[in-house]
């Protein structure tokens, strides 16, 4: 059930401590895009997303959105916080976080996914061997199947 663990909970992203990242030896960071940086389906970045991004690219940490979405909404979004993306990731699949590490350029334990859901997020980045921080989404609503993932998630977090 490790794999379904997260390493690390934060409210939401801009609730995640550049410090604490800092000092625990991460310096790329692989974010979400949907209830991560935006509400599903929105254009708009969350409070404080855009300063958050701002703040750790000026602390010299690498940044990558990786996100199952296609639209070009996660291009534009990635070009508004000036960092690249990994559109049509199919998390939790390995593919997209490969790419996402060649783009950060750190290595596997200097990495963290961040994101708000476990069976993309945090699944997809232990798979590859990345640290993990899970977020509460930012909105519940959610496509059907993301909605019956979230009540496994619930009834495994109920477990462990
Ligand atoms: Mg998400």
């Amino acid at each position: 059930m490790e794999r379904f663990r997260a390493d690390h909970h934060a409210d939401t992203l801009t609730d995640v401590s550049l410090d604490l990242l800092a000092s625990s030896g991460v310096r790329g960071i692989v974010v979400d895009l949907d209830n991560t940086v935006c509400a599903y389906h929105e254009p708009e970045l969350a409070p404080g997303v855009a300063e958050w991004v701002a703040a750790a690219r000026d602390r010299g940490f690498a940044l990558v959105l990786v996100s199952n979405n296609f639209s070009e909404r996660v291009a534009s979004i990635g070009a508004k916080l000036g960092i690249p993306v990994v559109p049509n990731a199919l998390k939790p699949l390995p593919f997209a976080f490969l790419r996402a590490l060649k783009l950060l350029g750190t290595p596997r334990a200097a990495t963290i996914v961040i994101g708000d859901q476990l069976f993309t997020d945090v699944l997809g980045g232990k798979l590859v061997g990345l640290r993990t921080l899970l977020t509460k989404p930012l909105v519940e609503k959610d496509f059907p199947l993301t909605r019956v993932l979230r009540f496994l998630e619930r009834t495994i977090a109920g477990r462990t």
